[in-house]
């Protein structure tokens, strides 16, 4: 009975790793994005992380987000999920860290596109927008360079009763770098995710080093290559949160609020 028992065991966990293998291998063939939670529901406070940081990696090597408890700032470049804190520091995280809210796909674009800006942040969105211009997908971006005064931002961990995300802003640390090279990464969202997520640009930066990076506030010019990946397909993952708070008061203009300078 007790060998029965251990070969169902066996059986059940060989599925579930068979299961998560065909998952990320469709998600590779589909450029699909992986989006845990909503933007929105991060507005109001469902900070709790569900989905484990192991986990999402199944689903994209490149992306951004947040922790639990809005635990620093999260960027996902070559497969590797890091937190930038608002201490400054930059670390890799255990895959068992969970997560409240991401955006990941695979980044399999294998021709990288040279890409000089300046003008600031709108000159960037507007070089992006020139090279790129459907409007009606996701777009992913992984932009390596030099930048010259760039600005990014990591939040303060939170403990419950958690406040809304405009408030936890206000008790955000910019930095600000004169020169730095590293990548930019993030995505373009259509204007129909605005119940979802930010319609639009939304950019976190980690250096060359992995010492430094944040949500990018501001970015004056850079001398760059840009890897672009079209996604065909959204996964949406619904935490339990989701179920018991109220969304009705999130606005768009608290979104770009939290998001921009
Ligand atoms: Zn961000």
């Amino acid at each position: 009975m007790r060998r029965k028992i251990i070969m169902w065991a066996v059986i059940f966990v060989f599925s579930i790793s068979l299961l998560s293998g065909c998952d990320a291998q469709k998600a590779k063939e589909d450029s699909a994005l992986y989006q845990i939670s909503t933007l929105q529901a991060l507005m109001v406070g469902a900070y709790d992380g569900e989905v484990t940081s192991g986990h999402m990696k199944h689903y994209g090597d490149t992306g951004l987000g947040t922790f639990d408890d809005l635990d620093g700032e999260m960027i996902v470049i070559d497969g590797k999920v890091y937190r930038a804190s608002v201490d400054g520091s930059v670390v890799e995280v255990e895959d068992s860290e969970t997560i409240p809210f991401a955006n990941v796909a695979f980044l399999t674009t294998q021709e990288p596109i040279a890409l000089s800006f300046d003008g600031g942040y709108d000159g960037l969105k507007a070089a992006l927008d020139e090279m790129f211009p459907h409007q009606n997908v996701p777009e992913m971006f992984s932009i390596s360079g030099t930048f010259t005064n760039i600005e990014y931002r990591s939040v303060p961990e939170q403990h419950e009763p958690f406040p809304a995300l405009t408030e936890v802003v206000k008790h955000q640390a910019i930095f600000k770098k004169e020169t730095i090279s590293g990548t930019i990464i993030g995505f373009r969202f259509p204007a129909f995710f605005d119940e979802m997520n930010v319609t639009g640009y939304h950019l976190h930066f980690i250096s060359d080093d992995r010492q430094n990076g944040g949500h990018l506030l501001d970015v004056a010019s850079g001398q760059t290559w840009v890897l672009a990946q079209s996604l065909d397909e959204l996964s949406l993952v619904f935490p339990d949160n989701l179920r018991d708070i109220d969304m009705s008061g999130t606005s768009d203009s608290d979104v770009k609020a939290v998001e921009s300078k």
